[in-house]
Order: C-alpha cells, then structure tokens, then sequence
C-alpha cells in the first residue's frame, strides 16, 4: 500500500474516530475500514468512466481515497456482510433523486448541465439564491443526507443490523431537521432518524449508548446518514449496481429512472 493511500485511510478513520459511519459502532482503529463507494480495482475504474460519460462526475474526478468524497469507515459486519456483497447500498435521499430526475425531464436538454455540476450549485444554495437552476428550496434540508437501500431484500430477511447509538427521532422545521418533541411517536408522519457518525465522533462526551436495529426492509421511521460525502459520487456509485429488477424501494426505482434517461439519451445520439 502506498504512503498516500495509508494516509487517506488514516484521515477517514480519524474523521469518523473508528466509529462505522452506518451502524455507528466504535472499533478499536485496526478493526475498522476506509472503504471507497466505488467497487474497487478495474471494475471500479470502469464505474467512473461510465459515470464521466454521463456527466454524473466531472473529467478528472480522482478515485483514489484521498479524495474528499470517495471513502468513508465502515465496520466489517456492514462492509463485508452488507456492502461489498452488495446487498445494501448507500444512495442519495429520495427528495433529492426526485429533483435530480425532474431537472433531466424539465428542463430542455440544450440548456442542462452536466448532474455533477447541479449537485456542485445545490451545495451552495443554501448561501447563493440567483443561479439557474429550478427552486431547491425543498430539498435543503436533505443536501448533506443520505440512505441505505437494500439492493437484494431476500437476502436480508431475519438479517438484523444492530447500532449502538439510535438516533432520537427528528423532524423539519423550517428547512432544518431537529429532534421531535416529546411524545413524537416513531410511526408519526415526516418523523425520520438520522445517524450521524461525524457528529458522535467529535462529541467530548460520547452519548450513553441506545442500541436499537437498523431497518433494512423499509419499515418506519425513515432513517438518513449525515455523511461527507458528495450526492453525485454516491449516485455514481450506485447507478452501477441497482441493474434492470424491479425495486419496491422508490430510491431505486428513482435511480433506475435516471439511468434510463442517459441510456435512452446515449441510445438516441448514436
Ligand atoms: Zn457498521
């Protein structure tokens, strides 16, 4: 392993702490994993150079995990139980899926620009508000969230991810999510979870630990994963692997809409 790629690895396991940034759990540093979104070797290459073609990531994207959006930790039961087997996935939250698709639908082609450039404007939409692109006012509050989708349910059923740190339940109110007052009940309307390893990992004090279950078959509440990562790199990474099956999970279905519009266009242009 090169310098570089040793210190890339130590600079995501220092940003999370060697907590796993899906289930939360703390490992002590050799037990947990800087793992890159994208499969790694040819295939993964392969990834990102469809990915280019699309538009999805910019000419020069670096795959390397010293980029600031290719890695993150995970622990080995999610990277090797779920992940590398792509079992689950991460993908972006569904409000911004929606709003990434209609910008391909409504907006006239000759006018678009590539996806990685919308996700670079959205980022600073909550700082810039005269730029073209449609209204994003809806989805700020999801820009920096994140799901995970089970990519094969069959293989998960009576499977159970267990976290240390459940996160309280959590509401929007004015286009910022914060906890749910008391009383919140789980199967409340618009109540989500949201885990967030960076968070935890930057806490002086640890919150008590609160084991709970992760929902990998789409039971309520709706959870999200603050993460730093970037929404075009997970959409990259993801439209690689959600195939031609049908999907209960509306981020798939979404995600395979939006793949279908570059192969349609791709198929038209020839
Ligand atoms: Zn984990």
């Amino acid at each position: 392993m090169s310098d570089d790629s040793h210190s890339a690895e130590n600079e995501i396991l220092s940003t999370y702490d060697a907590h796993c940034a899906i289930c939360l759990t703390r490992l002590p540093q050799a037990g947990i994993q800087a793992v890159g979104l994208f499969d790694s070797s040819t295939r993964g290459l392969e990834q990102v150079r469809a990915s280019i073609d699309m538009g999805l990531l910019p000419e020069y994207y670096d795959t390397s995990l010293s980029s600031d959006s290719n890695g993150l930790a995970q622990c080995p039961t999610c990277h090797m139980g779920y992940f590398t087997s792509n079992t689950i996935a991460l993908s972006p939250s569904l409000p911004v899926l929606d709003y990434l698709c209609n910008y391909l639908k409504n907006t006239p082609v000759p006018d678009q620009m590539p996806l990685h450039k919308v996700c670079s404007q959205l980022r600073l939409a909550t700082t810039m508000y005269d730029f073209a692109l449609p209204d994003p006012t809806s989805i700020l509050p999801y820009l920096e969230l994140f799901t995970v989708v089970t990519l094969r349910p069959e293989d998960v059923i009576g499977c159970h991810l267990l976290t240390p740190h459940l996160p309280r339940l959590s509401i929007v109110k004015n286009d910022e999510f914060e906890f749910a007052p008391k009383g919140t009940s789980r199967m409340d309307q618009g109540v989500v979870r949201i885990f967030d390893a960076f968070k935890l990992a930057m806490a002086d004090n640890p919150p008590p630990m609160s084991l709970g279950i992760i929902p990998l078959s789409g039971e309520t509440p709706q959870c999200y994963w603050r993460l730093p990562v970037k929404i075009e790199v997970v959409l990259a990474a993801l439209v690689h692997r959600v195939g031609m099956r049908v999907y209960k999970a509306e981020e798939l279905r979404k995600t395979q809409h939006i793949l279908g519009i570059f192969m349609q266009r791709r198929f038209t242009s020839q």
